[in-house]
């Protein structure tokens, strides 16, 4: 196998590969265009899932420090109507398949348990292209270039490395989030915090693609993802800079919601971040090319439904875990990889599976209804 193995992308997949390889004695080097570990705000919490997510901690052999970052009481749910009233209601007893922790905490767990310099700080990549014999050259912003025998593009949703498989692009999917923080929220916002509870909400209406649902994080954060379907021209028409105005607007969507839950857009400290959602063609698959390969968002982004993260790390586990097993052939392990890769990413979790694992099994008949849509709009 030629080493180091050279991955594109420092986010959760492209580090749970660095640590599977690392684990297993195989050296990697991770390209990261951020300029340090901390030059940007990881965004908010993730549930990490006892089917894919913990698979791969398990696998990187960080169930210990996975244990330490999980933000207890965080699998408290509640479930409620537009008009506030509660359609589901469940606490945390430390017993869920779902913990939750920081995305921040996860990617610092996952440098610490790197070699000093596997990550190089502050490599944007502008391309790459094939030279033969399973060789790439991947070319950086400042000009400088690597070639590599093993190409991993872990680089997200607008991977540089995926052209060199696919021409597919990611596509505006017709819903957008908008994000919102409410900090201190047990004091400068007591009403909304007793509506979101110990951990995470969901408030939904009567039209598919427009909710608004929050996660309280860890500090007495409220972090709010708030659901709309519109063209992408509908918010280049709002002045998100105009913190206020553009609340204001996005607030009027909710008409006829409880303010209990138009609050977490209202109260928000800051302006709202506009998130807009694009995806690949569910099924891109292609063709397999000598030398490279992509894992997570570049390989299958898709709509947020919970899963991308946690399949991410698992996608980063296997393809660490195949070459591990197969170092004499590449290309074998390479392709055992991708073609469980493209299976897995297009099989949606089971319903009933996913249904229980989040609620448990009393389910009211509404909250099913809406659930159920929800997943045929993704
Ligand atoms: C609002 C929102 C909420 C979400 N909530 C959840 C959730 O609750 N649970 C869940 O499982 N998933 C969730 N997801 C999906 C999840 O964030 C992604 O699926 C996941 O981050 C994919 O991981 P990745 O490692 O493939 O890519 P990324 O996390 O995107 O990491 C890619 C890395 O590559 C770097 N990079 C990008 N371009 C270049 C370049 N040209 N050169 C060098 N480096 C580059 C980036 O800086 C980044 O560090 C959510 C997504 C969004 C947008």
């Amino acid at each position: 196998m030629h080493t180091p193995v050279t991955i594109i992308g420092a986010g959760l997949g492209g580090l749970t590969l660095a640590r599977v390889l690392h684990v297993h004695g195989i050296p990697s080097e991770v390209y990261e265009t951020e300029a340090s570990p901390t030059s940007r705000l990881q965004g908010g919490m993730l549930d990490i899932h006892d089917y894919n997510g913990q698979l791969a901690i398990e696998a990187a052999g960080l169930m210990d420090e996975f244990r330490g970052i999980i933000l207890e009481g965080r699998q408290a749910l509640r479930v409620l109507d537009f008009d506030g009233s509660v359609l589901f209601e469940r606490g945390d007893d430390g017993t869920g398949g779902r913990p939750e922790a920081q995305r921040g905490d996860l990617r610092r767990m996952l440098l610490d348990s790197l070699p000093e310099g596997t990550v190089r700080w502050g490599h944007k990549v502008v391309g790459a292209r094939t030279l033969g014999d399973g060789r790439h050259e991947v070319t950086f912003a400042d000009g400088g270039t690597v070639v590599t025998g093993l190409l991993v593009g872990a680089d997200g949703a607008w991977s540089r490395v995926r052209p060199l498989l696919t021409d597919a692009v990611p596509e505006y999917s017709g819903t957008s989030i908008i994000e919102t923080y409410l900090y201190e929220a047990d004091t400068r916002h007591t009403a909304v915090a007793k509506t979101v509870g110990g951990g995470s909400m969901f408030g939904a209406g009567t039209t598919a693609g427009q909710s608004i649902n929050a996660h309280r994080e860890s500090g007495d954060t409220l972090h709010a993802y708030v659901e709309l379907t519109k063209p992408l021209d509908w918010f280049d028409d709002i002045d998100f800079a105009d913190a206020e105005a553009a609340k204001a607007r996005i607030a009027a969507e909710f008409d006829g919601w409880t303010p209990e839950l138009t609050a977490l857009i209202t109260e928000s400290d800051g302006a709202p971040i506009h998130r807009p959602a694009f995806a690949l063609p569910s099924g891109c698959r292609w063709e397999r090319v000598p030398g490279v390969t992509l894992l997570g968002d570049a390989a299958h982004l898709a709509l947020a439904n919970g899963e991308g993260a946690n399949l991410a790390m698992l996608d980063g586990a296997e393809l660490g875990k195949a070459l591990a097993a197969r170092p004499d052939d590449v290309e074998a392990a390479l392709a055992e990889y991708e073609l469980a890769m493209f299976v897995r990413s297009e099989t949606p979790v089971q319903e009933d599976f996913l249904i229980e694992s989040i609620f448990g099994d009393e389910v009211p008949e509404r909250l099913l209804a809406m659930f159920e849509n929800a997943q045929r709009k993704s």
